[in-house]
């Protein structure tokens, strides 16, 4: 571990955030930093229609790292922003729901402070996460810095002890439960493990949706939860659990299902929300 280099992140002037979003790399970027910058603060900005086992991933995390965890949104979650835009849901177009409930919560939080934003982007990957508009605000990437990927995010969350969050088991992504970037096995996911979040995101979708939209875009979840669709949903997931299998003999469970995942549809998902 370069623990001098990542000390010098310290001596910068500046208020240091990792705005956390109960995702695994994010998770591990603050294990990562914890013991080198002091002045470290930890935010979360809250949707209100997160998972249950986010925030307890959360609570987790807050007693390993010693520190309060500031959670924002505390008035003004999802359906207050629904309620502000007239009922409309957003979708990956037109995604309302980043602006409101995670961009500008957080700048409001650093108000005209200069800020080090540490971003929980792995070495391995490619996108850049979000780039706030604020020129007070400056972007930090120490997993790119130092080389730390996929395994090394896992060494970071086994060795700390908090593991991966639990929705891991049926879910790749942090977010909302209704969020619109999941994959047709997520959504079965949350109908198995959760059917009230499932029930209320129908409802979302059956009283706001309108006319043709759908979380799914092409499925409505009334269609998604017909036992004859949910074996079609669970023989294609397999089918592509067996690909990535035979493709690479090494990978752990979790790698496959991320790759199995990924094979349904690669998009990465939102670059604020999912990290
Ligand atoms: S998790 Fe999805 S639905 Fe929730 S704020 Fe992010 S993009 Fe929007």
């Amino acid at each position: 571990m370069p623990s001098d280099a990542v000390a010098d992140y310290a001596a910068r002037p500046g208020r240091h955030i990792v705005s956390l979003s109960g995702g695994k790399d994010s998770t591990a970027l603050a294990i990562f930093l914890r013991d080198h910058i002091p002045q470290l603060e930890y935010v979360f900005c809250d949707t209100q229609k997160e998972l249950p086992e986010t925030y307890e991933y959360l609570d987790m995390l807050e007693a390993f790292l010693a520190k309060p965890i500031v959670r924002l949104n505390a008035a003004r979650g999802f359906d207050h922003w629904l309620d502000m835009h007239a009922g409309m849901l957003p979708n990956q177009r037109v995604r309302w729901c980043t602006a409101h409930l995670k961009i500008q919560p957080f700048e409001a939080f650093v108000g005209d402070d200069p800020v080090w934003s540490y971003i929980g982007i792995r070495a391995d990957e490619q996108r850049s996460g979000y780039i706030s508009t604020k020129r007070t605000i400056t972007p930090v990437y120490p997993f790119k810095e130092f080389g730390i990927d996929r395994a090394g995010v896992m060494t970071l969350l086994e060795q700390s002890g908090i593991g991966l969050p639990t929705y891991y088991e049926w879910r790749q992504r942090s977010g909302c439960t209704f969020c619109f970037f999941q994959r047709s096995i997520e959504w079965v996911g949350l109908l198995e493990r959760h059917p009230d979040l499932f029930e209320e995101s129908k409802r979302y979708e059956e009283q706001n949706g309108g006319n043709g939209f759908y979380w799914r875009q092409k499925e409505r979840l009334s269609d998604l939860q017909d036992p004859k669709r949910i074996m079609e949903i669970k023989q294609h997931h397999e089918q592509r659990m067996k690909r990535e299998r035979d493709n690479s003999a090494n990978k752990t469970l979790i790698e496959l299902q991320e790759l199995a995942l990924d094979a349904e549809n690669d998009e990465n998902g939102c670059n604020i929300c999912h990290l």
